[in-house]
């Protein structure tokens, strides 16, 4: 079922995940496409369950847990072990209005987040994730997540940018629940942990390729290929989960790991629904220069402090109050204004310095371990004594595939949101939009336990244990076997790691921190033209097993199919709004740009793509509770 790599830890979780596994028949495609080959080759198995998650970082492992809890018999899917999910290198931390630092209030995290999203997240979801953030806190904290503590005994809690008091006019909010600088090792570890007590059945090192759609345009599961042996496993559920992270890979300097690569998007694309606010791409102010490695915003919460090459502290300059922790788009812009006026250091003047060294020791090895050794490792810096160089790096993407904020995935017909049957989507996949148009620091590992568990409740009210599914339709998982094949004895001219650096470069040059009419349109015909040699790929491997070759390629359309809705929304929206700053359009418009973009391929081969709107949604849960914030300039 899964590699074997540290023998004895994965021979005990073997045994139990082994066991757990279940085959309900085993046949071969009963209609292959016409190429000869193909319906001999593939061994076909088909399963089914209630639910299947496919991901198991922090947003599958919550929701596949809470749904055997439900009573669900559920299978997670994931491609990686599940503690490798790309969680696992979170480092800052977990919002929530705890208050174990100064007085606090979900009220004032949700007015941040709200002012962060630049008025373009849904306040329904964000005012549900802001009230339920202590809850989800002190849910981890039961389940044994080691969190850093006060002297008291309370969860420690840390300053992070864009967090303020009494709705911005109290100062500085220390909201960032953390375990030193690994808060999402912790976490991840924890998760898995506990989803190991429960009966849930994983299907590790299986790649999930497409999703399994009827004519009613419901999702009736997954069709996913084990990466041990090639086998094709066509999974029905009657709720398919997807939470498979985000696609950072698109781009070429990011922190995202390799394996962020936008399965569930490329799925979702390819079912001929729609992906919302691609355009907004976040840029971590503080990737290490040269690996773009991150060092948590944490460095700053903690009293770090960028400098340029006048050693002057130039945020004071864009942000007088907030300063180094304004929120990540106004701080990587004001960095990247720094370097192109020729304030950048090193000898190339193209980066920018990030000082901890004023900072005592002792609190930097207590609060900051884990970046201290990253400084050492990829800068060769000891961040006690001298600055680590730093620069904007792409980090998270704040569009997905549109949910509500129930996590139902929302097709749009006619001009009107429609819940796709049958499919959830949850974590930095989904777009909720919890974070609108520019992500809060320490709001993901939030916003994935409080969606994850959001869908496994979602499935509790629309399903029952065991509920009968109708049969599969007859061509179910049959376009991605052909893709596969496909992609297995194509004799192109390109090989995948070629077109892949040519989208990553292209995607960083012309999708930047500033953008500009000109450089977005060449962005997007050298994108049109990278699409276009997916066709003509050749991959060495033609073999089944182990054949890494092949999961680059299909994980190279995904990130192709994605890449070209962002650049395209980016070159579509004409303004400047959270992490989309355009030069030619410097101000926020909201009159004409206060609306979700929706992108959608008409035409695979070609790659054209369709782009519509949708309303924001400004109405909060409860308005007695928490009434809507009405856009506002946004200053720090
Ligand atoms: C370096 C770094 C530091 C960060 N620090 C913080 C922080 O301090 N605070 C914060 O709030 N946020 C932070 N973030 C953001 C946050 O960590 C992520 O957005 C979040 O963890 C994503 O969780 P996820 O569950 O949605 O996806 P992931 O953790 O990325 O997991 C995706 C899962 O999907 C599976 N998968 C993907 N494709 C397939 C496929 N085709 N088939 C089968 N399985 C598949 C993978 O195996 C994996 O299990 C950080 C991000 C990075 C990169």
């Amino acid at each position: 079922m899964f590699r074997i790599t540290t023998q004895a830890l994965y021979n005990l979780q073997a045994t139990k995940l082994v066991n757990r596994f279940c085959v309900v028949s085993k046949n071969k495609p009963e209609a292959g496409p016409s190429q000869g080959h193909l319906t001999d080759k593939y061994t076909v198995i088909d399963h089914t369950y209630d639910a299947v998650v496919v991901g198991a970082g922090g947003a599958g492992l919550r929701a596949a847990f809470g749904l055997v809890e439900l009573g669900f018999k559920t299978a997670c899917i994931s491609k990686l072990f599940p503690t490798r999910s790309h969680t696992v290198a979170a480092q800052g931390g977990i919002n929530a209005a705890l208050g174990n630092m100064t007085e606090d209030d979900w009220r004032w995290h949700a007015y941040d987040t709200i002012k962060g999203s630049d008025w373009l997240g849904d306040q329904d979801a964000i005012s549900y994730m802001c009230k339920e953030a202590p809850k989800a806190v002190y849910e981890l904290e039961s389940y044994g997540l080691p969190f850093s503590r006060t002297p008291e005994g309370k969860i420690y809690q840390r300053a992070f940018g864009g967090q303020s008091l009494k709705f911005g006019t109290g100062g500085q909010a220390y909201r960032c629940c953390a375990v030193a600088d690994r808060t999402g090792h912790a976490m991840l570890h924890t998760l898995f942990g506990r989803a190991l007590g429960y009966d849930c059945i994983f299907f590790v090192e299986y790649f999930a390729l497409d999703l399994m759609m009827d004519d009613q345009g419901a999702c009736r599961g997954v069709v996913c290929m084990s990466m041990a042996d090639g086998s094709i496993h066509r999974i029905r559920a009657g709720y398919t989960v997807i939470a498979t992270g985000g696609y950072g890979r698109a781009f070429q300097s990011c922190t995202s790991a390799h394996t962020c690569t936008g399965d569930g998007g490329g799925m979702t694309i390819r079912a001929g629904l729609p992906m919302e606010d691609l355009e907004f791409v976040q840029f971590h102010p503080t990737g290490i220069y040269g690996s773009g490695c991150l060092m948590t915003e944490g460095c700053r919460g903690e009293g770090g402090i960028l400098r340029n090459s006048l050693g002057e502290r130039f945020m004071e300059r864009y942000a007088p109050t907030a300063k180094d922790l304004a929120s990540r788009d106004v701080v990587s812009r004001a960095m990247t204004k720094e370097i192109l006026e020729g304030r950048g250091v090193g000898p190339e003047k193209d980066h920018i310095h990030l000082h901890l060294n004023h900072l005592p020791a002792e609190l930097l090895h207590e609060r900051l371990p884990g970046i201290s050794e990253a400084a050492k490792i990829f800068a060769g810096v000891d961040v006690t004594k001298e600055p680590a160089p730093v620069l904007p790096t792409v980090h998270y993407n704040m569009g997905g595939i549109p949910t509500n904020f129930k996590t139902e995935v929302l097709n749009q017909v006619a001009g009107k949101d429609q819940v796709v049957p049958g499919l959830l989507a949850a974590g930095e996949a989904a777009c909720a939009s919890v974070h609108g148009a520019n992500r809060l620091g320490a709001n993901s590992l939030l916003d994935i336990v409080v969606f994850g568990r959001q869908a496994a409740n979602l499935v509790g009210e629309k399903w029952k244990p065991g509920q009968k599914q109708p049969d599969l339709p007859k061509n179910a998982g049959e376009a991605a076997i052909a893709r596969i094949d496909r992609l297995r004895h194509h004799e192109g001219s390109q090989t995948v790691a070629q077109v892949r650096k040519d989208l990553q470069r292209t995607m960083q040059k012309h999708a930047a921190v500033f953008r500009i009419e000109k450089t977005l349109q060449e962005g997007v015909e050298k994108v049109k033209e990278i699409y276009s040699r997916k066709d003509d790929i050749r991959i060495k491997d033609k073999g089944l097993v182990w054949n890494s070759d092949l999961v680059e390629g299909l994980e190279l359309d995904n990130l192709l199919l994605q890449g070209k809705m962002t650049i395209e929304g980016a070159l579509n929206r004409k303004e400047s709004r959270g992490a989309h700053a355009r030069d030619d359009f410097p101000d926020r418009d909201d009159k004409n740009w206060m609306k979700h973009t929706l992108a959608r391929i008409k035409d695979a081969k070609k790659g054209d793509i369709e782009l519509t709107y949708r309303d924001v949604i400004t109405k909060t849960q409860d308005p007695k509770e928490f009434d809507t914030v009405p856009p506002k300039k946004r200053v720090y």
